[in-house]
């Protein structure tokens, strides 16, 4: 990335509204925003976290910072925060739908209730933000970034709900970018990789046995730390990529490059 389209003043004056900004990606992808001169709205259910994640940065960012309570699963919450962001920041250039829970479970081991949880979360709640959001979004000639996973591509054993979600995701991404293109609108979706983060973590009892197990099947070796993640969302949501719109970006380290065959 140059010095030329990727400092502190590419975002200045734009705003970006984030889900599940209290924690791993999503506090990565809110500090990569606020770092190249952003105003950041950063939703989230867990309002005490998220109130504590703003509390945490740095003085000279923190002002352009806004805590908000938003639960993504509910599309009067969606609206609200939407609603905020008009009132308050009176514009949106930038939508991050990250908000996301991954459950593990083969489809036999999934209740009705976990399905339902997962698809609220990690597809309706995309849904509802993007449909609250396009109208401000068109205003401003915005884009969308989703947060698909490598689940969304290929899919991960015993993670039949996420893999279905995140699916999903990857075809609404398109059906976004293409019913809103000529409304100068991009939508992109990012494919991460694991990434060191409490949803991995909380799911990998052994994180450094995994990690070692990892290293062998990921080509560059390790799992990606979500300040890499955030970068790429940066890019996306940039005008560096000002005619990228319907793609899937993995950011695996090269998973999705490997057929599976061993080595
Ligand atoms: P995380 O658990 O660290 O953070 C998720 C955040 O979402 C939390 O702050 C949580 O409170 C919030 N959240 C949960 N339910 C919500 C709701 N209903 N409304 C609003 N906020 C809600 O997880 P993470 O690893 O940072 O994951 C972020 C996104 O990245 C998810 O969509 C996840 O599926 C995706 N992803 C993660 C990985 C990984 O390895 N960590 C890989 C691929 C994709």
């Amino acid at each position: 990335m140059t010095a030329r389209v990727w400092n502190e003043t590419l975002f200045e004056g734009r705003v970006v509204a984030v889900s599940g900004a209290a924690s791993g990606i999503g506090a990565a992808i809110s500090r990569a925003f606020l770092d190249v001169g952003a105003s950041v709205v950063g939703g989230d259910i867990d309002e005490k976290a998220v109130q504590s994640y703003a509390d945490s940065l740095p003085e000279a960012i923190r002002p352009r910072f806004r805590a908000a309570r938003l639960d993504v699963s509910s599309s009067a919450s969606a609206n609200d925060f939407i609603a905020g962001i008009r009132t308050h920041e009176k514009r949106l250039d930038v939508l991050v739908n990250n908000a996301g829970v991954a459950p593990v479970g083969s489809v036999t081991d999934t209740t009705d209730e976990t399905w339902r949880h997962v698809m609220a979360v990690d597809l309706d709640g995309a849904f509802f933000l993007a449909r609250a959001a396009l109208p401000v979004l068109i205003e401003a000639a915005g884009s969308i970034v989703n947060t698909a996973s490598v689940s969304g591509i290929g899919a991960d054993f015993n993670y039949a709900a996420y893999n279905a979600a995140k699916g999903a995701i990857v075809n609404l991404t398109r059906s976004l970018a293409i019913d809103y293109g000529k409304k100068s609108v991009r939508v992109n979706a990012i494919a991460p990789g694991p990434v060191r983060t409490p949803l991995l973590e909380r799911n990998l009892d052994a994180l450094p046995t995994l990690e070692r197990a990892f290293a062998r099947f990921i080509p560059l070796g390790r799992i990606a730390e979500p300040a890499e993640v955030a970068d790429a969302v940066v890019f996306l949501a940039s005008p560096a990529a000002s005619f990228i719109t319907g793609a899937i970006v993995p950011i695996d380290g090269g998973v999705t490059a490997w057929n599976g065959q061993p080595n």
